[in-house]
């Protein structure tokens, strides 16, 4: 989705990192092409001006200008001012979740224009609160305008395995949200989720029902629904809603798609709540928590293979690394190495650090992402790995249907997460191979560089 954002920076960047001095003017010939790729990835005018002169002011200090290292110093600045733009204040770069503590039954009502996404995103955050949270959901949908919206959440919430309210035709909103306060409170729901009526446009009778639903539910949480696809809209619709109830976070949809990434930048500015999550597919388990550190990195680092070898060698143990080096450049990656990458991956920040940044890693990151697997998997896989002989650890070929059993009970894991770390260990295999064509990570480098 920051495919082009981030190219364009990475242009940028490559030639501030390449010079060994930078001057004033260099970094602010490189802020006017930053600030284009803002605008051209729909970042709103105000926010991208602001986040360009805090920039500027940062990265012409002397001590910045004078360092070893200017252009990565740069680099470094621009990074954490896109995580503080992303929100990353807010949980200190990392997602920032629900709020879930009150009484119950807490409300979480959802709000936004039609189509945004709500009555989906409302299904998955139910999941989500079912499955991750271990709490009782109940959906209710407040949506009298469109025929068949109540409908669509019950098909949903029969589909993710949460009750939804009872639909009564004829019911207003109002009306339907009192209802199923009471019913939430008799049943012992944790959690009562409102999805409610959306308008094309952004309009005062929308506004009206929304601040009198909000009345009667006290919601913890009220969360604005915007489609990130529709960019500079996007904003504007997040502004007005803004402006007439309290939002306490956002959930950007359509993040699977080819937004410009726009709307995420400019979301914290001008709402001034947190982006809690993404949308990134139809299915009910599509939705992320929204880490700026991340977003940031991969707008900024994507497919930057020297900046890997750079972090790489600098995390690793010099011997480590060269041994590693040494390996790869004859094509060898064993169980051992894998377990020395997945060590790296660690230091380097975790999974997310590592998307995009080197051929092979970007698919198998994307095997890992859809299987559900997160960093906590590292660990995971680091048990396996430590229940293997020396012997099944160089020549992985050896791992039958019986050892993998040993192994799985050894490292207290299922057999299927063992065939996933050995379906990993050759998709990687692969990709060294082919870096071995290339020349090594040396030839890599130096084709990048
Ligand atoms: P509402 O009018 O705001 O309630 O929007 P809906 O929840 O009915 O969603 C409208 C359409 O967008 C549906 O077809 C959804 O499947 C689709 N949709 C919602 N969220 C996402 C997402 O994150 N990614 C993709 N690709 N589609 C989504
Ligand atoms: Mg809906």
């Amino acid at each position: 989705m920051f495919d082009t954002l981030s190219d364009r920076l990475g242009g940028v960047f490559d030639k501030l990192r390449g010079r060994g001095a930078l001057n004033e003017q260099d970094v602010r010939d490189a802020m006017r092409e930053v600030r284009i790729a803002l605008l051209e990835a729909d970042v709103a005018l105000p926010v991208a001006r602001r986040f360009i002169d805090d920039v500027t002011e940062k990265a012409v200090g002397q001590s910045v200008l004078r360092s070893v290292t200017p252009g990565q110093q740069v680099v470094k600045i621009v990074n954490d001012a896109l995580v503080e733009m992303l929100g990353g204040g807010d949980g200190g770069g990392e997602a920032v979740g629900l709020d879930l503590n009150a009484a119950p039954p807490v409300v979480i009502m959802m709000v936004g224009l039609q189509g945004s996404g709500k009555t989906t995103s409302t299904a998955k955050l139910a999941k989500l609160i079912k499955e991750k949270h271990g709490k009782k959901a109940m959906m209710a949908s407040l949506d009298v305008n469109r025929p068949a919206a109540q409908e669509q959440l019950k098909v949903l919430g029969e589909q993710v395995g949460v009750a939804t309210l009872p639909i009564i035709p004829g019911q207003q909103p109002v009306d339907i949200a009192t209802r199923a306060l009471n019913a939430a409170k008799l049943q012992a729901v944790d959690v009562l989720l409102l999805d409610t009526a959306g308008r094309l446009h952004v309009d005062q009778a929308l506004m009206e029902e929304m601040k009198a639903v909000s009345a009667i539910s006290a919601p913890k949480e009220i969360l604005l629904v915007v489609d990130s696809l529709t960019g500079q809209d996007a904003v504007n619709v997040a502004q007005s809603f803004a402006g007439q109830v309290s939002l306490t976070g956002v959930i950007l949809t359509r993040m699977d798609g080819d937004a410009r990434g726009g709307a995420a930048l400019s979301m914290r500015a001008v709402t001034g709540k947190p982006i809690k999550f993404a949308g990134t597919g139809e299915k009910m388990d599509a939705l992320e928590p929204f880490h700026p550190a991340r977003v940031a990195n991969r707008i900024l680092g994507m497919g930057d293979i020297v900046s890997m070898v750079e972090k790489a060698a600098a995390t690793i143990e010099v011997e480590d690394a060269e041994k590693l080096a040494q390996r790869m450049a004859k094509g060898q990656f064993d169980m051992n190495d894998l377990r020395m990458q997945l060590k790296q991956m660690q230091n380097m920040g975790g999974l997310g650090m590592l998307a995009g940044m080197m051929p092979g890693m970007k698919k198998a990151k994307a095997a890992m992402a859809a299987s559900g697997m997160d960093d906590r998997v590292l660990l995971r896989m680091d048990a396996i790995i430590g229940s293997m002989t020396p012997k099944e650890r160089a020549k992985p070929e050896l791992l039958n249907a019986k050892r993998k059993i040993r192994i799985a009970n050894g490292s207290g894991t299922q057999v299927q997460d063992v065939n996933k770390l050995i379906k990993m260990h050759q998709e990687m295999e692969r990709a060294m191979k082919q870096i071995k064509k290339m020349g090594g990570l040396k030839g890599l480098a130096a084709m990048f560089g």
